[in-house]
């Protein structure tokens, strides 16, 4: 029941001001924050974790921007956290984004698209190890802990 996915709010979430907004939905949401820091992104981590895409003609202005200051990678846990996560965030381009999306109601852009989300369980699992150390996850009971799992919980 207890599934991790990883997020980063990029550069733009920061320099735009809306990192609170983006975390309280996902609070309000009943995702639990195990893990969160600020980190810069190196070339080297943006094309590991860009791989996919590394040899696209738009990845010199992805890398660019994402290395351009720092993000704030955290990790979620909760019921569903993958899938649920995936679904707040809405699809890569912003500007088609159901509104109530983050991406729908917080960018216009398909490059600055203001989040990522892991988009698998497996992608997940070797994300969180690509940005943190085990050491930097928490394994703590909320006091609330029936609205995090499972309903019958
Ligand atoms: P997602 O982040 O939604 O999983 P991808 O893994 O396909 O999407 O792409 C990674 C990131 O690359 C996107 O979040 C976006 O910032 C950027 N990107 C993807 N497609 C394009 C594109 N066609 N033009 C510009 N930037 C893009």
């Amino acid at each position: 029941m207890k599934e991790r996915t990883l997020v980063f709010l990029k550069p733009e979430a920061i320099q735009r001001l809306v990192c609170g907004e983006i975390i309280a939905r996902f609070e309000k949401k009943c995702l639990k924050i195990v893990g969160m820091k600020m980190m810069q992104i190196t070339k080297e981590i943006a094309r590991e974790h860009y791989a996919h895409i590394v040899s696209k003609p738009f990845y010199p202005d992805l890398e660019s921007f994402i290395t351009s200051s720092p993000v704030l990678v955290m990790v979620l846990e909760g019921k569903e956290a993958v899938e649920l996560v995936l679904n707040m965030c809405g699809p890569t381009n912003a500007t088609k984004a159901p509104p109530g999306t983050i991406r729908g109601d917080l960018s216009n852009s398909v490059s600055k698209n203001i989040i990522h989300r892991s988009d698998t369980k497996e992608a997940a699992e070797k994300e969180i190890k690509r940005f943190f150390k085990k050491e930097e996850l928490f394994d703590y009971k909320m006091n609330n802990q029936k609205y995090f799992y499972a309903d019958d919980e």
